[in-house]
């Protein structure tokens, strides 16, 4: 089984009257990939400074190895922290930048030269060691970021949104190259970003927050698959979410129609919200489908067609086709009982309150 590094325990942090985090409660283990996930201003970084030691948790205990180090100051804890701005010192040249834990730390002048140069090999810039941070693109000043990140050799990394300044290209290269990193260094990365496709592609696990919670923790194939609830199906990848009611045990009712489902563990008269993902809606002529749709726009996305539509309620749908289809059209729409992932219906989370007395 793998080890607990760091634990955080019932944290509570209050700016005045405002709670920043909520009992926030989770463990990292040695080695892997987490990523906090969720909108801005709901308390990401907060959780990250408060592991790294710039901010004091109200209450709750931070450990690490399991031991308590909320009153150990920041750079006593065996962590590193890569910011959004690289944080970069621009007056040293790359090499004195990773360098300077090590001479802070009166190593060595033999063993610093060894472990820069392994460091710079890591991030692939042993070439640059004597450039200018100035002569460097940002994805480069990111690497070097990470190279003076990891040169302690810490157990964790913490990364708050370290690539949110890189253009699209650049950023999806880094995102191989951190996820390669990671694996290859072996030491557990905390991870922070608002992009839920760079959380998807990276982690082994997420954790989704909204407003100071933890709201579900799992692999991204679990989160993408099995979303908890209304805000963590919207905000991770595309969705169609729809207000029903169960009606026995593999059946559910929506938009007037009843459908086959699998299992929801949920009492028949329960009501719920039926999330259906774009790719697994399937379109047909009117009569096969199991529900009809209008076809309001559609937009040419390379190797697929995203088209908008409105069922006979008035809801939007989207959905994920090969094939074109023609503006206007009223098509058909199927989908199996294991594409729709049944949620149960959370009155504080949703609008739906009104759409929902159609089937009492
Ligand atoms: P972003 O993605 O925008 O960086 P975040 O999820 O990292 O957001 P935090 O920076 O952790 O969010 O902030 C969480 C909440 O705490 C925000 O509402 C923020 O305004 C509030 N907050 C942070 N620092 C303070 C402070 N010093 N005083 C009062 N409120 C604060």
């Amino acid at each position: 089984m793998s080890k607990t590094i760091i634990e955080l325990k019932n944290v509570y942090k209050k700016y005045d009257d405002f709670t920043a985090l909520k009992n926030i409660n989770f463990t990292l283990n040695a080695g892997e990939f987490y990523t906090l996930l969720g909108p801005s201003g709901c308390g990401k970084t907060t959780i990250l400074q408060s592991i790294a030691g710039f901010t004091e948790v109200t209450s709750g205990q931070v450990l690490f190895d399991g031991k308590k180090i909320n009153d150990i100051p920041a750079n006593q804890r065996p962590l590193n922290t890569v910011f959004q701005d690289y944080a970069l010192f621009p007056n040293m040249n790359v090499y004195d930048n990773v360098a300077f834990g090590l001479v802070v730390h009166k190593v060595s002048k033999d063993e610093i030269e060894t472990r820069v140069h392994d460091a710079l090999k890591l991030v692939q810039l042993e070439q640059y060691a004597h450039r200018e941070i100035s002569e460097l693109s940002g994805g480069q000043q990111q690497r070097i970021a990470i190279a003076r990140a990891i040169i302690n050799r810490p157990k964790v990394l913490l990364l708050d949104e370290p690539l949110s300044a890189l253009d699209a290209k650049l950023r999806k290269d880094m995102q191989y190259e951190l996820r390669d990193l990671q694996q290859r260094l072996g030491i557990t990365f905390l991870f922070v970003t608002h992009d839920q496709e760079e959380a998807l592609a990276m982690s082994d696990h997420i954790f989704v927050m909204n407003k100071g919670e933890i709201l579900q923790k799992g692999s991204p194939v679990d989160i993408y698959d099995e979303p908890i609830n209304h805000f963590v199906a919207n905000f991770i990848g595309e969705s169609n979410i729809i207000p029903g009611k169960m009606v026995a045990d593999y059946q559910v009712a929506f938009l007037g129609h009843q459908f086959e489902c699998a299992d929801a563990g949920m009492r028949p008269n329960e009501p719920v919200e039926v999330v259906i993902r774009p790719e697994d809606l399937v379109i047909t002529t009117p009569e096969k489908g199991k529900l009809q749709v209008k076809v309001d726009t559609q937009l040419f996305r390379g190797d697929y067609y995203e088209i908008m539509a409105t069922d006979n309620q008035g809801d939007e749908w989207l959905i994920h086709s090969t094939n074109a289809t023609k503006d206007d059209a009223v098509i058909g729409l199927t989908f199996g009982p294991t594409d729709m992932h049944i949620m149960r219906y959370n009155e504080t989370e949703t609008k739906f309150n009104q759409r929902l007395e159609t089937y009492e």
